[in-house]
């Protein structure tokens, strides 16, 4: 395998073992949080010495800091193929864009959601008033679309609808048809907003291609972990809805006083939903990891991640007491994510085992997608409970999970198929 194409911080640590001496730790839990990218680190540091506040002072680095802030919203919305009237409104993370998006939302706005989806892509909607109807697990991308288009028609005409799509899974990895069901939901006059947090670091994201209204992602998933998220697309609804926090900022102007109250006029554009000082070293440095993923090219990142994916899944496919956790089947299109579990294991047994005695880090659990796992689980999994059921008591076996991503070195995931079978070949 030749090396990764994208340089990442962390190769230097060396992890501890049980047994004594310690090895060069290798992370393989990176659909959870990928470390910082060389050139993102690169950025930051360049750009500290700069820092000023943004929209906000007169002065020369507030000055400075505000077109770089503004550069870097215009790099994030030509990363995203963004269309000419999209807005790019900074959060903090996926889970906050979309439910800046939820509140957002038209108030008769029934929204459409796979049971299948995370946590933050699963609950906003209910949470901020809006009516859900929940999809079932479909069995393959073509059958998702089905699903869709099915309860599509038997939405009341004339009335907003939203269709939440995922991009890819956190838990299988499986890519899903994404521009497919955006092209069923417009078909049926309603809209589409992708949770892309899993698909960015792997694949380029074209809104206007995939035919979505809006899409969210973490800077943190994409080698940015200074705290920022996106919300990108269509402005109509962001503009016309209540500021997602009230506060300066978002207040173009506030007229009245104590004896008629306060009469504030809200900004139109990002500045509505971006109130208080934002996050301008995590905006920098998540602009950063878009401008260093295009550098390297996504065709560079894809070939390399489905080198190791193949290596990985062949591995673990090898170890009879292993079983990969598949909705769409062990054919279908996956990024650099694999579940399973171990039979006879207690999975959260066996990932402390593999950090432990070999450096390896991975995560076990229910991954913030309940639903998803318990359907999954549940077709015979000979893997054992373990002490600790994850929050989910009717599921109380939970999955291991290995993901990583443009920077990670084939030894570590040989690594990890080498201590899966040793792990099982010695009980
Ligand atoms: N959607 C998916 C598919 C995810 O994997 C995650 C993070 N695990 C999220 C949404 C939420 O992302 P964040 O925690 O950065 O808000």
């Amino acid at each position: 395998c030749p090396p990764p194409p994208l340089a990442v911080l962390g190769d230097e640590v060396r992890a501890p073992l049980t047994g004594g001496g310690e090895v060069p730790y290798a992370a393989l839990d990176l659909a959870a949080s990928a470390p910082a990218a060389r050139a993102v680190w690169e950025a930051v540091a360049a750009y500290l010495p700069q820092y000023g506040s943004v929209h906000r002072g007169a002065g020369h680095l507030s000055r400075l800091s505000t077109e770089l802030f503004e550069r870097d919203r215009r790099d994030v919305a030509a990363f995203l193929g963004c269309r000419p009237d999209d807005q790019v409104v900074f959060t903090r993370s996926t889970t906050d864009s979309l439910n800046l998006l939820a509140a957002a939302l038209p108030a008769d706005c029934t929204v459409l959601v796979f049971e299948t989806e995370h946590h933050a892509a699963l609950l906003p909607w209910e949470h901020h008033g809006r009516r859900v109807v929940t999809l079932p697990a479909p069995s393959s991308p073509a059958d998702a679309v089905a699903l869709a288009a099915a309860a599509l028609r038997k939405l009341p005409a004339g009335r907003p609808a939203l269709l939440c799509v995922t991009g890819a899974s956190n838990v299988t990895g499986e890519l899903w048809p994404v521009a497919a069901l955006a092209e069923v939901a417009r078909e049926h006059g309603a809209r589409t907003v992708l949770d892309a947090a899993q698909l960015v670091p792997h694949r380029a994201v074209d809104v206007a291609e995939l035919g979505v209204d809006w899409v969210a992602f973490s800077g943190h998933k994409v080698y940015a972990p200074f705290g920022a998220g996106v919300l990108a697309g269509r402005a109509d609804w962001l503009d016309a809805a209540e500021p997602y926090l009230a506060g300066g900022g978002a207040s173009l102007r506030v007229d009245g006083g104590a004896a008629g109250g306060l009469l504030p006029v809200w900004q139109r554009g990002p500045a509505r939903h971006e109130a208080g000082s934002p996050n301008v070293v995590g905006v920098h440095a998540l602009a950063s990891a878009c401008r260093a993923l295009s550098a390297v090219g996504y065709a560079a990142v894809t070939a390399h991640e489905q080198a190791l994916l193949r290596r990985l899944r062949e591995g673990l496919a090898s170890v009879p007491a292993v079983r990969e956790l598949s909705l769409f089947g062990p054919d279908a299109e996956r990024v650099a994510v694999v579940s399973f579990v171990v039979e006879g294991h207690d999975s959260a047994g066996f990932a402390r085992r593999l950090s432990d005695e070999y450096g390896i880090g991975v995560r076990a659990g229910l991954f913030c997608a309940h639903p998803l796992l318990r359907s999954l689980l549940a077709e015979g999994s000979a893997a054992v409970p373990g002490p600790d059921a994850g929050g989910c008591d009717d599921a109380p076996v939970q999955a291991v999970r290995v993901s990583f991503g443009a920077g990670t070195p084939a030894e570590h995931v040989d690594r990890l198929v080498s201590a899966v079978r040793r792990l099982t070949d010695g009980g």
